[in-house]
């Protein structure tokens, strides 16, 4: 059997441990990456949820922000909820600086109040139930960015009231929902297949 691939998960703030288990039962080996040279060690990312903002001050202090772009430019990243709103091109509600790695506007918390958090089950497009297998997919979504416009290599995997929630670009996948906090762990699978 190959040797499991490893995966780094950004460690710096947000729920990176249940992306590091959802990792280990998909198959693959995560290393919690808090320094710029961690990079050079794994095969992809995964950019965990969290506050987008606290995350940004702090990949400014730890002079990640300019590493982490490079990598990404070559290396598949697996970027959920703030870690969606740091890769993207635009970011509004508030204007905040972003990577512009992934080709994607989002509003911050657009969902609004009312469905802030909640649970729901997607029907994902055939696209990726043929890469990962059958049936409805469970997303947690808290206080989730909406995703507002896709660039012309994106391509929608999954959505929800009408707006993209799973998005792929090249070797990157963006998720505005929570993908490690159910059992169902086909987006990390699928994020494997890309490395
Ligand atoms: N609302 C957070 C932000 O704007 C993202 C929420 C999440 O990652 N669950 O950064």
């Amino acid at each position: 059997m190959a040797a499991p691939k490893t995966v780094g998960v950004l460690a710096l703030q947000g729920d990176f441990e249940a992306h590091g288990r959802a990792l280990s039962q998909a198959g693959a080996r995560p290393v919690y990456v808090r320094t710029a040279d961690q990079l050079r060690e794994i095969d992809g990312l995964v950019l965990p949820g969290g506050e987008s903002t606290t995350m940004l001050k702090l990949l400014n202090i730890e002079n990640m922000k300019e590493p982490l772009a490079e990598f990404a430019r070559e290396k598949p990243v697996l970027a959920t909820c703030a870690g969606v709103i740091l890769m993207a091109r635009e970011v509004s509600h508030p204007v905040q600086e972003c990577l512009g790695i992934l080709d994607l506007a989002v509003e911050r918390n657009g969902y609004g109040r009312q469905i802030d958090s909640r649970i729901v089950e997607l029907d994902p497009s055939e696209d990726f139930l043929s890469r990962t297998g059958a049936g409805k997919l469970e997303a947690v979504f808290i206080r989730a960015p909406v995703i507002q416009n896709v660039g012309p290599k994106g391509r929608v995997l999954a959505s929800y009231l009408g707006r993209p929630v799973l998005v792929e670009q090249d070797q990157h996948l963006a998720v505005t929902f929570h993908p490690e906090l159910t059992s169902d762990n086909r987006v990390h699978q699928l994020f494997l297949k890309k490395l």
